[in-house]
């Protein structure tokens, strides 16, 4: 594997969506083949040997890398999706924001009991949707084997403290100060 420094193919957008905010823009890395798969690569290569049967992918970045990993991994893909966007039964989640709340639903069926579930998002920041998303996976009745990003924030935004007892993989680290 080439190793290489992925945060260097990672955009900042700065204030985007909003003023103050830089968005740490991932579509520069995936457009580019050696970085998008070495970050594949080095994800599957952490937890080959951790007997996944499912990868859980949130809304939209997610399913960019979630749907290769659970192919490497020989696992099933379930996807974790805004409100009122997934068909059949589902269970929710809803978590704080700053500002309101937010919401991520599953179907109910989409994980069996005991299944060993990695949760991937593109990037950590307080780290309220991946908790949301792990609290997902148990009510549903499985075991959440580790929580992988392509980006962690660091600094101010604790979102490390959050997942606090799961396994977390970020490929790359970016201080930030608010
Ligand atoms: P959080 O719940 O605060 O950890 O936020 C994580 C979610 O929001 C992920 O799905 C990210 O895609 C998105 N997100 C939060 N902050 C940023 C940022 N600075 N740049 C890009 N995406 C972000």
């Amino acid at each position: 594997m080439v190793c290489m420094n992925l945060e260097d193919y990672i955009r900042n957008v700065p204030d985007f969506p909003v003023k103050g905010i830089q968005f740490k823009d991932v579509t520069t890395l995936c457009q580019n083949p050696i970085a998008f798969k070495e970050s594949c690569d080095r994800i599957i290569n952490h937890y080959k040997v951790m007997g996944i049967n499912k990868v859980a992918a949130i809304e939209a970045r997610g399913y960019v890398w979630g749907g290769v990993i659970a192919y490497y991994l020989d696992a099933g893909f379930i996807l974790i999706r805004k409100p009122g966007k997934l068909p059949a039964k589902i269970i929710s989640e809803t978590y704080d924001l700053e500002y309101g709340t937010d919401t991520i639903e599953m179907h109910e069926d989409a994980i069996e009991r005991g299944e060993k579930v990695l949760i991937f998002d593109d990037l950590l920041a307080t780290g309220g949707t991946a908790k949301a998303a792990c609290n997902l996976i148990e009510k549903a009745g499985g075991e959440v084997a580790g929580v992988a990003f392509i980006i962690e924030l660091t600094g101010s935004l604790h979102g490390r403290d959050k997942l606090e007892g799961y396994d977390i993989l970020s490929l790359v680290q970016i201080p930030v100060e608010e």
